[in-house]
């Protein structure tokens, strides 16, 4: 089976961007054991973009000439193991590419009558797995009434943390760039509070929109909003490292300056990946489609479509270009 496919071809330094890949064609087949996936929808994230650094990680770099590793959904057209048939659906690492095959156990089923295939990519998918687990677990326990803190937050991961800490009865302050977004938080979900970090004093804003501090700090971003939110911290706090978008670009990584505020308020700040928690994903998917189901979870997905499309695609997220959660059709 032909396969139009995306490889790595140069590391970025700084923004990633068309020069870094090629787009060819490439041959895939399912071999003992694999099935092979025509592939509907990618999934565009910002780990993408620290997956192209030649760096130690949680996961080995994508190697130049390989095809730019991804998380996807598609449709199974041949199947060489009995635990998948033709015509099922399923996601897995698929790669920004028409064709993928794998093994049969490398891919999981999914139910497109439960939920459309991109929001398997969104809320039932990595992101919502990263907000369930990031603030249940590594923000947790979260009491009702405490003050929740979260930047991206119009973003696919930043959205369902703040109406999972609104579900849980927290007053819930979304940190996003621009008033669309930030009128989109507060009316449509249901956010108590927004703060535009592009156009707001932050500083002054975060004091009036947590007048008692913050209880539960969820950083997308990192650098000066982490700084800001790390000072602005109630005893006990929990800072929960999920993402550092402003610095993901950067050749010059910068770290937080206020973390002593962590002693001075015997708080804690810990970083998570979210594929630890894989055999835990089905509790994450039940809990997040009864909400949604119940109306109390919204989802918004941004779609591109054409796979030719990849590599300004990618961009939007790095430029706030993406309202929800970015996917690719193909
Ligand atoms: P997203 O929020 O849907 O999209 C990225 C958003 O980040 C942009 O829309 C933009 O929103 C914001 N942004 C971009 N550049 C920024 C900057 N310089 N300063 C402040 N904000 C900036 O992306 P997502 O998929 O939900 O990911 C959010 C974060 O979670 C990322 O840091 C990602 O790496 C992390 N993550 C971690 C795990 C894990 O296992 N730890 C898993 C998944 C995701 P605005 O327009 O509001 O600026």
């Amino acid at each position: 089976m032909k396969s139009r496919q995306w490889k790595l071809k140069a590391r970025p330094t700084t923004m990633v961007g068309r020069e870094h890949f090629d787009f060819a064609e490439g041959e895939v087949a399912a071999g003992e054991g694999e099935a092979l996936v025509e592939v509907q929808y990618v999934s565009l994230d910002p780990a993408m973009r620290g997956w192209l650094n030649d760096a130690k990680s949680y996961v080995p770099p994508v190697g130049i000439g390989e095809v730019m590793r991804a998380i996807g959904v598609g449709k199974v057209v041949e199947s060489n193991d009995p635990s998948l048939k033709a015509g099922d659906f399923v996601t897995g690492m698929t790669g920004v590419q028409t064709h993928a095959s794998a093994p049969a156990k490398a891919w999981t089923k999914i139910d497109p009558s439960l939920m459309a295939l991109p929001r398997w990519l969104g809320i039932l998918g990595m992101p919502g797995m990263t907000a369930y687990f990031g603030l249940l677990d590594i923000g947790g326990p979260i009491k009702a009434g405490e003050t929740l803190v979260v930047s991206a937050a119009s973003g696919a991961v930043g959205a369902v943390v703040g109406q999972i800490g609104k579900i849980h009865g927290m007053r819930v302050v979304g940190i996003a760039g621009g008033g669309d977004k930030c009128r989109y938080i507060v009316d449509e979900l249901g956010f108590d509070a927004a703060i535009d970090y592009k156009h707001d004093d932050v500083r002054a804003k975060m004091r009036e929109a947590c007048p008692q501090g913050i209880d539960v700090y969820f950083d997308n971003v990192g650098g000066e909003i982490l700084d800001l939110a790390l000072a602005s911290l109630r005893k006990k706090a929990r800072v929960v490292i999920c993402g550092a978008i402003s610095q993901y670009n950067s050749p010059s990584f910068v770290g937080p300056k206020n973390y002593m505020s962590l002693l001075v308020n015997r708080a804690r700040m810990e970083g998570f990946v979210v594929f630890d928690y894989a055999p835990r994903y089905a509790e994450a998917v039940m809990a997040i489609a009864k909400w949604h189901k119940e109306g109390k979870l919204k989802a918004r997905e941004d779609i591109v479509e054409g796979i030719a499309q990849f590599p300004e695609a990618l961009q939007k997220l790095f430029r706030g270009e993406n309202f929800g959660k970015l996917v690719l059709k193909l």
